[in-house]
């Protein structure tokens, strides 16, 4: 007897059974990008200056992917997901870092908080309970930032209020 169907096995009974009641699940990538008005000018980092401020200035975030340092993206941040129909739920799959802006740590720190901010939009807006961050999603780029400075902004005043940042 055997226990466990092989991969066609599961093909055929998914063909000749459960096609009429099952829609076969997509998976879907989603992407967030910092905002990403070009600019003349930007200003590299590093692998070990992002590492750095995630585990001093930032250390009471807990981030959704490793924030990964990658040059070659066109904004200052990128945020990639992957949300399955039918599934409630949205798997963060990478947090990328770009070319800054500006020169400098903060403007790091505030697109670091961007990225992590725009996963948890995502999660909150696949996860099929909350009304106001699925709105929020399907509202776009400028509802999504809105929100989103908001927060940065609130957060960057208790890091000086905290002294970690001048
Ligand atoms: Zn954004």
């Amino acid at each position: 007897m055997r226990y466990q169907g092989s991969q066609p096995d599961i093909e055929r009974w998914y063909n000749n059974t459960a096609r009429r009641f099952l829609k076969r699940p997509t998976v879907t990538l989603l992407t967030r990008s910092g905002r990403s008005r070009p600019t003349p000018q930007r200003y590299g980092s590093s692998q070990a200056e992002i590492d750095s401020i995630v585990t001093n200035e930032l250390n009471g975030i807990r981030f959704s992917a490793k924030p990964t340092y990658n040059p070659r993206i066109r904004t200052e941040g990128k945020t990639t997901a992957a949300v399955i129909s039918g599934i409630p739920g949205a798997k963060i799959l990478k947090i990328e870092i770009g070319k800054q802006r500006r020169p400098g740590k903060e403007e790091l720190i505030d697109t670091l908080i961007h990225e992590e901010l725009e996963a948890r939009i995502i999660i909150r807006a696949h996860s099929g309970r909350s009304r106001k961050f699925t709105e929020m999603f399907t509202q776009g780029d400028r509802s999504i930032h809105l929100y989103i400075d908001r927060v940065i902004a609130r957060y960057i005043q208790s890091l000086r209020r905290k002294g970690v940042l001048p």
